[in-house]
């Protein structure tokens, strides 16, 4: 096992980028800023070492990073109808950057967070602790919240993403973390030959402006049914309204089983390079995100982002939709722990 780290100027900053490396070299690294994971190097079936992960070429362009790639998430992930909430009767008004809507914890959201970090080594992990202070109304979200982020990487190619957090006022909090996975471990092929398992029987019904209406719908029949291992592609162009709302798959997936953390959650596979993810986690969903749209980024392997290149699994709780709906799943009371987690394991298709 290893940990290495590189230093780099990104706006201004001197910004370090932590290797975790565990016996069998599978590697995951992060940057100190945002807690941006930067790549997750496997091997595939062949034994070839490949990047999983969307990265981009110049670190300096993680500090905008519009398609929040590998990025933390926070206070909060995903959309808030209308950008107001109202917590313990004061209207708190955010800033509306994804149209009506606020998304992903504003414009000076955890993604643009330098952070503080101590690494640490076991017998069979290496790993991360970031930790740093969003100041009380930072992005207009009440309380001084100290949030710690653990990345722990072990020798069994476990990945372990660890969120925890306390405020001194009633706040909103939900975070999650926005790495796009590409199993083929390059981005010329587009993502709709990957296989995916969703333990999932609902998905949440957006409005036009892709936040939740506070309706359910049953995934029996649908192309949202991912109950079995499906090819992405196989429906993601099918004219199902929610589809076409969202140009392919930007919904939340209502978990089941999602009191129990040992259950399967999300299983993703490629089978031209054997690589497969199991995921578990202790949200109650999961934001399944086919990368509809691009930035046009400069990707580590000189290209330019097109879509479909990656697959984000967002684990997080509900967003907050019509009339605050899913707004009590989002709220962490004054001095109380917020803790979360999300385990990816990394395995290979079994040989016929
Ligand atoms: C959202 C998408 C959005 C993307 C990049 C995802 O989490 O669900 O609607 O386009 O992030 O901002």
């Amino acid at each position: 096992m290893k940990i290495n780290k590189k230093k780099y100027n990104i706006n201004n900053n001197e910004i370090t980028e932590i290797s975790l490396v565990n016996k069998n070299n599978i590697k995951v690294s992060a940057l100190n800023l945002g807690a941006i994971i930067t790549e997750i190097v496997t091997p595939d079936i062949y034994g070839n070492y490949e990047n999983i992960v969307l990265s981009l070429k110049n670190k300096e362009d993680y500090f905008e990073n519009p398609s929040y790639i590998g990025a933390t998430i926070g206070r909060t992930s995903g959309r808030i109808k209308d950008a107001k909430f109202n917590l313990d009767d004061k209207e708190y008004i955010l800033s509306k950057n994804y149209g009506e809507n606020s998304g992903h914890g504003g414009e000076n959201g955890f993604h643009k967070k330098f952070m503080d970090f101590e690494t640490f080594e076991k017998d069979e992990s290496v790993g991360v602790i970031f930790s740093f202070i969003s100041e009380d109304l930072e992005e207009n979200y009440p309380g001084e919240l100290k949030v710690k982020i653990k990345y722990t990487l072990n020798n069994q190619n476990e990945f372990k993403i660890e969120y925890s957090g306390v405020s001194n006022k009633d706040t909103l909090v939900n975070i999650t973390n926005h790495s796009y996975f590409n199993l083929a471990g390059n981005y010329n092929e587009s993502i709709k030959y990957h296989n995916l398992f969703i333990n999932s029987d609902k998905i949440l019904k957006l409005d036009e402006s892709l936040a939740p209406t506070g309706d359910k719908i049953d995934v029996m029949g649908t192309p949202f049914d991912f109950n079995f291992m499906k090819e992405i592609g196989e429906e993601m162009r099918d004219n199902h309204e929610e589809l076409l709302k969202a140009s392919g798959y930007d919904h939340y997936f209502l978990l089941n089983d999602n009191d129990k953390v040992d259950k399967l959650k999300v299983k993703l596979g490629n089978q031209f390079s054997g690589r497969e993810i199991e995921i578990y986690s202790d949200y109650k969903g999961v934001l399944f995100y086919s990368q509809n749209f691009t930035n046009k980024e400069v990707l580590s392997d000189g290209n330019i982002l097109d879509t479909h290149r990656g697959i984000a699994l967002e684990f997080q709780n509900p967003p907050i939709g019509k009339d605050e709906v899913y707004k009590e799943d989002s709220i962490l009371k004054k001095n109380e722990e917020y803790k979360k987690s999300i385990v990816y394991k990394f395995k290979l298709r079994k040989l016929k």
